[in-house]
């Protein structure tokens, strides 16, 4: 049984960036006067937090839980909108912040911290997010935020902008505009310098080869989030594993698990 089409077109249209849901707690809701309650499974997107998408739990697969639908829709927006990785809603180390963040690999972010209401900047945020183990750097630099450039956004991500490799791609969107719009999000577009000079200077300027990926993102790439606390990758990493596969260390098996308010795709070492 897989998601009804009506909840998967809902969330493609909202205009948040992230894609990022959390859980929100169960609903009883009466849709017969006759008959006992219903209950709802809903969820929430963790960048605006006013968007409640659900579904009467009897149109989901059978058990299906708030966290279980949330990690599915999750994944299913990142993969539709080609991030590698996304993350939102609030973590608790490193004294607690909000952050909402979309990697497409290549260097090139989309952050939005505002949420915090301090004087942190969206970078300082996301560096210090790479720093406490919330997110997983995919180079052990990105805790320096003075290695980032940023330039301010609106974003409306009701459509996925397909084909982005770069910022010059985002910011030739028509879904891009550089001033506040109705139902356009505050965004920082941020470019890690020392990936997107690397980018730059590759020999080849038709097929760059390291991140386009041949097959969906979420089964090509590899784990670039963790959970707090583990070990980062070393330095020679061994071949990332695939989905099904077991993992040598673990014996567990690679599969979509939830992270944060976002995914991962890993083992469980
Ligand atoms: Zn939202
Ligand atoms: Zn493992």
């Amino acid at each position: 049984m897989s998601l009804p089409a009506a909840l998967l077109s809902a969330i493609e249209r909202h205009g948040c960036f992230s894609g990022c849901y959390r859980s929100d707690s169960e609903v009883l809701t009466c849709i017969d006067p006759t008959r006992p309650l219903e209950p709802v499974v809903s969820v929430a997107c963790t960048d605006c937090l006013t968007f409640h998408p659900g579904a009467l739990a009897s149109l989901l697969p059978l058990g299906m839980t708030g966290n279980a639908l949330a990690a599915a829709l999750t994944a299913h927006v990142r993969t539709l909108r080609s991030y590698r990785w996304a993350a939102g809603g609030y973590h608790t180390k490193g004294g607690g912040f909000w952050l909402s963040a979309a990697y497409y690999g290549d260097g090139l972010f989309l952050v939005d911290a505002s949420r915090n209401r301090s004087t942190r900047t969206d970078v300082e945020v996301l560096a210090d997010a790479f720093r406490h183990g919330v997110l997983q750097p995919e180079d052990p630099r990105m805790v320096d935020p003075s290695l980032y450039t940023s330039e301010l956004s609106y974003l409306n991500m009701h459509a996925p902008i397909t084909n982005i490799r770069t910022k010059q791609d985002l910011l030739a969107s028509p879904q891009r505009s550089a001033t506040p719009r109705q139902s356009f999000q505050r965004v920082s577009i941020v470019e890690f310098q020392p990936l997107v000079a690397a980018l730059a200077s590759a020999p080849s300027t038709s097929t760059p080869a390291p991140s386009a990926p041949s097959t969906p993102a979420i089964l090509s790439v590899p784990p670039t989030l963790r959970p707090a606390g583990t070990a980062p990758r070393s330095s020679a990493p061994p071949r990332p594993l695939t989905v099904g596969q077991l993992c040598p260390r673990c014996g567990s098996e690679v599969q979509e698990r939830p992270l944060f308010t976002g995914t991962y795709l890993a083992c469980r070492c």
